[in-house]
């Protein structure tokens, strides 16, 4: 089984990773947690250039590939191995986070992206992508206090909104397109409610 985790910044995936993982595991299933970008040893070095100042002259196509060659080689060498295991794998972030980030505020043309998509994954689609879907200022203003970010000047502070409601929009859009593997969760709640939702869900894929 394989259950991948998308949202905005601040939606909560890594908690609702962690407790998921808990309690799968305490009904006796073998888990493994991962997140994108990075995964395995070569994408984590992906990783550390997309994360690094190198990658700020990318244009975003440069991005994309990279993107893409770190997610083929998690596929081959961390997802695909641990599912033909019988392991379920929980993933931060995959396929569409790339539609998302590359395609739609990064204003990829659709056919770049889905070529690409096509390739990275490799047949290799979840089966169940769980969407944390919270409004855009609830979502900043959580990341904002992770990371202990003053609140940024105005300007900038309404183009990251109006960036982060073109990307809950593009999530809310992918969900009503494959309604077989996404769920749209409520992450504005708290996080014991969301989990408790977030576990039924999964309870009915274990029990199919
Ligand atoms: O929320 P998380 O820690 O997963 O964020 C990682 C960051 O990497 C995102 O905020 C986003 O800016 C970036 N990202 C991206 N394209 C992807 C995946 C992540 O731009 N496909």
């Amino acid at each position: 089984l394989f259950i991948t985790f998308e949202g905005g910044e601040g939606a909560g995936k890594s908690t609702q990773i962690q407790y998921l993982a808990q309690s799968l595991e305490s009904d006796g299933f073998e888990v493994v947690t991962t997140r994108e970008p990075g995964g395995s040893a070569g994408a984590e070095a992906v990783r550390q250039v997309l994360l690094s100042g190198a990658a700020e002259e990318f244009g975003v196509r440069m991005e994309a590939l990279l993107f893409a060659a770190a997610r083929n080689d998690h596929v081959e060498e961390l997802i695909r191995p641990a599912i033909l295991d019988g392991k379920i794998v929980l993933c931060d972030r995959f396929m569409d986070s790339s539609r998302v980030y590359q395609g739609v505020t990064g204003n990829l043309e659709p056919e770049f992206v889905r070529a690409l998509e096509r390739v990275a994954v490799n047949g290799m689609t979840p089966d169940l992508t769980i969407i944390l879907d919270l409004p855009a200022e609830i979502g900043m203003k959580r990341a904002r206090a992770r990371s202990g970010d003053r609140q940024a000047p105005d300007r900038y502070e309404k183009e990251e909104l109006a960036i982060q409601i073109k990307r809950r929009e593009a999530y809310l859009d992918i969900a009503r397109a494959e309604p077989e593997r996404c769920r749209i969760i409520d992450a504005a709640r708290p996080a014991d409610a969301i989990a408790r939702d977030i576990e039924r869900l999964v309870q009915e894929l274990v029990a199919t």
